[in-house]
């Protein structure tokens, strides 16, 4: 597993296009990929017919989902003028992995835990809508946990021989209790002690719709509507909800698109991407 992920991370190319004063922008791009740009102040962008925020300063971020289109549209509206950039994404290829000795209650759940599992998906949604103006998603991230990566974006997995949806997040293998930190400035939108698939879970917006979901905790120290700062010990490793053993697994979102938080830790922008009050 290991190997695949260096594999994935050799795989991960920085893109930059200049057009002249108008667009920049840098990121993966392929499925799963985050992009930050910067266009004039003033401009609006879209991508496809998705509205995408952007700064007062001209910064924006956007992100694919695990299975997006290899051409999306990048609009671009200026002073009147409109103008398309395609941007080709590389397509993936995902692993799959089969995930034996899940507690057949959280493969097949009964009819009076889906009202639960309904309602919890509600809030989780809500929490990943909440777009604010917050520019933390400009800094570098960092990896939440220390231990071992157990486990992908974007793989197919088999629980108990049974087909289910792709697994979003990277998964970090370390005994409960051990920290969870922040991967980068945010706010708390959620917090729950125990959801029925993913245990303690926390939602952190970095924003302008980009957020980072924590799951499987054990406890969480923050609170909803606190700020944290990168590096902050903000919950701790548990094996709540369908998990087989104890780890931490860090999902990101980009508006209703999950994307690849290993691309987002390998993100690098140059400096001169930043106007001085950003540095
Ligand atoms: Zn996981």
């Amino acid at each position: 597993m290991l190997c695949r992920v260096f594999v994935l991370l050799i795989g991960l190319l920085a893109s930059k296009a200049t057009w002249g004063e108008l667009l920049e922008y840098y990121g993966a791009l392929k499925p799963g990929g985050v992009v930050l740009g910067r266009v004039t102040p003033g401009d609006s962008v879209r991508l496809n017919d998705q509205d995408v925020v952007v700064s007062s300063e001209g910064y924006f971020v956007l992100g694919f989902g695990r299975d997006a289109g290899l051409v999306q549209s990048l609009t671009v509206m200026s002073e009147g003028r409109e103008a398309v950039t395609q941007l080709k994404l590389s397509p993936r290829e995902y692993v799959t992995q089969k995930v034996e000795g899940v507690p057949k209650q959280t493969v097949t759940p009964s009819k009076e835990k889906l009202a639960r599992i309904k309602e919890e998906a509600s809030l989780v949604r809500k929490a990943r809508a909440k777009s604010s103006d917050r520019l933390d998603f400009l800094g570098s991230f960092d990896v939440p946990a220390d231990g071992p990566i157990t486990g992908v974006y974007g793989s197919q997995r088999y629980y108990n021989g049974v087909p289910k949806r792709p697994h979003y997040g990277v998964d970090y293998a370390g005994p409960v209790g051990s920290p969870v930190r922040a991967p980068a400035n945010g706010v708390v939108t959620l917090v729950h002690p125990d959801m029925f698939y993913s245990g303690g879970t926390l939602i952190v917006d970095h924003g302008h719709s980009l957020s980072s979901t924590f799951i499987h905790l054990s406890e969480v120290l923050v609170k909803e509507g606190q700020e944290v700062k990168k590096g902050d010990l903000i919950a701790k490793i548990g094996k709540g909800g369908r998990a087989t053993g104890p780890h931490l697994d860090w999902r990101m979102n980009w508006q209703d698109q999950r994307v690849d938080p290993a691309l987002m830790l390998e993100l690098s922008v140059p400096e001169s991407f930043y106007l001085p009050s950003k540095l």
